[in-house]
């Protein structure tokens, strides 16, 4: 299944070529396009102005345009998208001085296939982003702007604030990657990012998605220094990912890409120095093939190079429904707080991955009825309530929620927007911004996801009294019950379920009562308060260590 669409601007008068490239595009497998076709430039021009273009396909001979010039008045336009030239094989000299003059790459009409076109449209996409884009992720912003407006209400140190604004290490990577059927070997990129390396060895997950660049993996990274410090955990915070879109990877792909990049980045991780873990797109599969591929390395074998493994590898009981566990403990506080009822109240679900998941069983164990969920396919409404267990056994079979028998198919945008108590966005970030916030219609917001929340919507929700449980309070508990997995295998201890969630049970609710006690002592939002919690113990840590030398 395609899952990735490029936007594509062709701009090409001779209509034989137009309907051989069209027809090329057409046929590719592993992204699909959506191409619209303009035989002019001044066409190509109006339509770039209206946005939303990833790359433009440029013949430099048109009715009003000819030669360099073509691309030199494209460029002058939209600086920061790829152009690939199509040319004829007369031509062939002057594309070379167009890619000289900036365009990303130049193919011969009439002497490329489907695969060879897609491809480097592809990886013209790809270097456009690597030159220009790598830190300037709209997540990296939030991850800033929300670090910086905490800073100022603390007062942070100066010195501080600036050595915590980036992250201490990143690596990024390239490496091949052989898919099954394809001849061709893909070079992908990969990043493993350590923001603070003050409090212990560093932690965070691996994800595998195609929008993963260097600015976003640093912004999950800095929430997980944030996140680690608000449980007390000993670890600073770290990120890693490939970016690919993995959901049509067979399993020995899978295999291949993780082992891969678990050499390439051997160097930085180890079970006292980076402790990888799952995120976005990857599962304890993935870090079984980690910790194999870690473990031939040295020679003998190193569980706890990572966590969420599977349990017989020495992974830890309850680690895989951890995040959905532990969001659960922080509503059953906040309701608490707030004097809601758990078993009178409605829920909405976004996401239907291991967190939403998991969020939607153990709320439905609390009594509270969940009247829709969602996930990349659909939404999916009842407002007499839906059975978990249905849903679960559904995609147990169908791998995703569409076509769910049991009630009304709904886009996820509309999703975020039904009246309900309590709304817990468990799959992407910036799903709750500028344009919906006023729309939003829960009592309290819980965040599974990571940076599901722009910083103007939070203003918004705030005036609206709505009670917000941040990312790195309420989905903490995943890199809790990995600490716990980690402390397993480090000491050869092994605990029972029980212990494990009474833990955890123990660590949500005291940070969730920590950063309550400091918004109400301070005035501050719930986020705000969670992360200054954070940030003040890296501060204390920091002050305490010193400058080497
Ligand atoms: N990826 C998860 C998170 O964002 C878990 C990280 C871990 O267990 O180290 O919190």
């Amino acid at each position: 299944m395609a899952t990735s669409f490029i936007r594509s601007l062709l701009i090409e008068d001779n209509v034989v070529h137009a309907r051989l490239i069209l027809s090329l595009l057409e046929k590719a497998e592993a992204v699909s396009f959506d191409v619209v076709h303009v035989d002019t430039l001044a066409a190509g021009l109006a339509r770039l102005e209206r946005g939303d273009i990833d790359v433009v396909l440029l013949d430099l001979v048109l009715p009003d345009s000819q030669e360099l010039d073509t691309f030199m008045r494209v460029r002058a336009d939209v600086p920061d998208i790829p152009v690939v030239i199509l040319t004829g094989l007369e031509d062939i000299n002057l594309a070379g001085r167009a890619v000289e003059a900036g365009a990303q790459a130049y193919l011969v009409k009439g002497q490329i296939n489907s695969a060879q076109l897609e491809r480097s449209i592809r990886y013209a996409i790809e270097r456009t982003r690597a030159q220009s884009g790598e830190w300037d992720s709209p997540m990296f912003r939030l991850a800033q702007q929300q670090f910086l407006k905490a800073a100022q209400l603390m007062n942070l140190d100066d010195n501080i604030r600036q050595r915590l604004l980036f992250p201490q290490r990143a690596q990024v990577v390239t490496f091949p990657f052989r898919r099954d059927k394809h001849e061709q070997v893909e070079t992908v990129f990969g990043y493993r990012v350590q923001h603070v390396l003050t409090m212990g060895p560093t932690k965070g997950g691996i994800r595998y998605h195609q929008d993963v660049n260097l600015g976003e993996v640093s912004a999950l990274a800095m929430w997980m220094s944030w996140k680690c410090a608000l449980m007390q955990l000993p670890y600073g915070g770290a990120k890693g990912g490939v970016r690919v879109d993995p959901t049509g990877f067979s399993r020995k792909e899978l295999q291949r890409l993780t082992r891969r990049f678990t050499s390439e980045i051997i160097g930085m991780i180890g079970p006292d120095k980076d402790i990888p873990a799952p995120d976005m797109g990857t599962d304890e599969n993935v870090m079984a093939w980690i910790m194999d591929t870690y473990s031939q390395q040295v020679g003998y074998s190193v569980p706890e190079v990572v966590t969420g493994k599977p349990v017989v590898l020495g992974g830890s009981l309850g680690r895989k429904e951890a995040t959905g566990r532990g969001v659960v403990y922080a509503i059953e506080d906040a309701a608490k707080h707030l004097g809601m009822k758990l078993s009178q109240c409605t829920a909405v679900i976004q996401g239907f991955g291991n967190v939403g998941s998991h969020v939607a069983r153990f709320l439905a164990e609390d009594g509270v009825k969940i009247i829709a969920v969602s996930d990349a396919t659909t939404g999916i409404y009842n407002p007499h309530g839906l059975s978990v267990g249905s849903l679960l056994e559904y995609v147990r079979e169908h791998r995703f929620l569409e076509g769910f028998p049991d009630g009304e198919a709904i886009s996820n945008a509309e999703l975020l927007e039904l009246p309900c108590d309590i709304l817990a966005p468990a799959a992407l970030q910036n799903q709750i911004t500028l344009d919906n916030a006023p729309r939003i219609k829960c009592k309290l917001l819980a965040e599974g996801a990571n940076g599901p929340t722009s910083l103007e919507a939070d203003e918004i929700l705030n005036d609206r009294g709505i009670f917000i449980l941040p990312d790195v309070l309420a989905n903490a508990g995943g890199v809790t019950v990995s600490y716990f997995e980690w402390v397993q295998g480090t000491q050869n201890y092994m605990w029972s379920h029980e212990e494990i969630n009474g833990r955890l049970h123990k660590i949500m609710t005291d940070a969730f009562h920590s950063t309550l006690q400091r918004s109400q002592r301070d005035h501050l939002d719930m986020r705000t308060a969670a992360l200054i919690e954070g940030i003040d113990r890296i501060t204390q840590a920091k002050l305490l260590r010193g400058i080497f030398p």
